[in-house]
C-alpha cells in the first residue's frame, strides 16, 4: 500500500511555495450572469511560467536532499511541466533536462531552454520521452520529477484547493482539466478534506484522453495521442501509475469530454468575455459551460490552467478564423 497526499502534505507545500509560487487570485467571470450562478476563475496564468505547475515541481525539488540535488533532474512534459521544473531547479542551482515529444509546441520548448534546462525531443508520445527519462534515471543517476504520479507533486497541485476554500468557502463546485490527473487529484482531496459536500468534475478532451479511457476501464490504458486545442491535456497516465488513477476514482465525481469545437469556444469565450489569454486546457471550463456540459447548483471554480499558447492560434481565435490542429480544421459555426 502507498501512502495518498494528505491535507496535511498540502499544507506543508504551501510552506515550501512561499516566495516561488503565487497565491493567484479568484475572480468573477462575465459568464456568471450567462449560467445563473457564480462562477469564479482561479487565475493560474498569473503563475511565473504562466502556469501551475510550478507549484508540485516545486515542492517535489524543495524535498530532495542535497545529495539528489548534485545528480540533477529529469522529466518528461507535455511543456508546462517542463517549464516549471526548469524554472524551479535554477532557482535551487540544480542541473535539469527535459524530455519532450515533437507534438509538443515551439513555444513551450523555447521558454525551456530560455530558463537554461537542457531539452530533448524524442518521439511522437509521452511515453517514447519517457524511455529517456528512464534512461537518465538508470544510466546517469538523476532524479525523475514526473508530471503528475507523485506524492509531492500532487500536494503541491493541492495548495490550490486550499486557497480556493479559504477564498471562497461557499464554494459548491470546482471544475478542473484533467491530463495525467494530478492536479484534479490534489484539489479535489484537499477541497473535500475541508469541504467534503464539494463536487469536483473533471474536463478533458474527447480526442486521446488516456485518464478517461482508464477510468472507465479501472486500469491505466494507453491511448493513441493525437493533437488536440488542449495540447497541455495529452499523454498517457503511464501503465504503473500509483497515485491518480486511483485519487481520480475515488475523488472525481463527474467526467465530461469536449470536442475541439467546443474547446474553440471556450477559448474564444475567455479571450472575448473575461478578456484573458489561456491554452485550449486551460478553456475547457468555459466550453463545458457553454455547450451546457455541465450543470452548476451553486458557485462554482474553474481552473484556469495555463496560459501557454501559440499567439497565432489566440489571433486567429480572436478572429475567428479557423485553426489547423493536425490535418484537422477547427472553425465552429
Ligand atoms: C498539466 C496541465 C493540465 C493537467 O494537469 P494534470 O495534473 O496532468 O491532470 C491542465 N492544464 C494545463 C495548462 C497543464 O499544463
Amino acid at each position: 500500500m502507498i501512502e495518498l497526499p494528505t491535507l496535511a502534505d498540502a499544507f506543508n507545500a504551501r510552506r515550501a511555495l512561499a516566495g516561488i509560487a503565487i497565491r493567484t487570485p479568484l475572480v468573477r467571470s462575465e459568464l456568471s450572469d450567462r449560467v445563473g450562478q457564480e462562477v469564479l476563475l482561479k487565475l493560474e496564468i498569473l503563475q511565473p511560467i504562466g502556469a501551475f505547475k510550478l507549484r508540485g515541481a516545486t515542492y517535489a525539488i524543495s524535498r530532495l536532499t542535497e545529495e539528489q540535488r548534485k545528480h540533477g533532474v529529469v522529466c518528461c512534459s507535455t511543456g508546462n511541466h517542463g517549464r516549471a521544473v526548469a524554472f524551479a531547479a535554477r532557482r535551487l542551482d540544480v542541473r535539469a533536462i527535459v524530455c519532450l515529444s515533437n507534438l509538443v509546441p515551439e513555444i513551450k520548448v523555447r521558454a525551456i531552454e530560455a530558463l537554461g534546462a537542457e531539452v530533448r525531443r524524442i518521439g511522437d508520445s509521452q511515453d517514447e520521452a519517457a524511455v529517456e527519462v528512464q534512461r537518465l534515471v538508470d544510466e546517469e543517476g538523476m532524479i525523475d520529477i514526473p508530471p503528475f504520479d507523485h506524492a509531492d507533486v500532487i500536494a503541491g497541485q493541492a495548495t490550490i484547493g486550499i486557497e480556493l476554500l479559504e477564498d471562497c468557502p461557499e464554494l459548491e463546485h470546482i471544475l478542473v482539466p484533467l491530463s495525467g490527473g494530478g492536479l484534479i487529484a490534489g484539489v479535489a482531496m484537499a477541497a473535500k478534506a475541508i469541504k467534503p459536500s464539494i463536487r469536483v468534475t473533471a474536463l478533458t478532451m474527447q480526442r486521446g484522453s488516456a485518464m478517461a479511457a482508464s477510468l472507465q476501464a479501472g486500469k491505466p490504458v494507453a491511448v493513441e495521442e493525437l493533437p488536440t486545442l488542449a495540447d497541455s491535456l495529452g499523454g498517457g497516465i503511464g501503465e504503473d501509475n500509483r497515485y491518480t488513477l486511483q485519487m481520480c476514482t475515488q475523488l472525481v465525481d463527474e467526467l465530461v469530454l469536449l470536442s475541439e469545437e467546443e474547446i474553440y469556444r471556450g477559448m474564444r469565450s475567455l479571450l472575448l468575455d473575461d478578456r484573458l489569454v489561456a491554452e485550449g486546457s486551460a478553456a475547457v471550463g468555459h466550453a463545458a459551460l457553454l455547450a451546457g456540459r455541465v450543470e452548476l447548483d451553486g458557485p462554482a471554480a474553474l481552473l484556469i490552467s495555463g496560459r501557454n499558447v501559440d499567439m497565432r492560434q489566440i489571433v486567429n481565435i480572436a478572429a475567428h478564423r479557423p485553426v489547423e490542429i493536425g490535418d484537422l480544421q477547427v472553425c465552429p459555426p
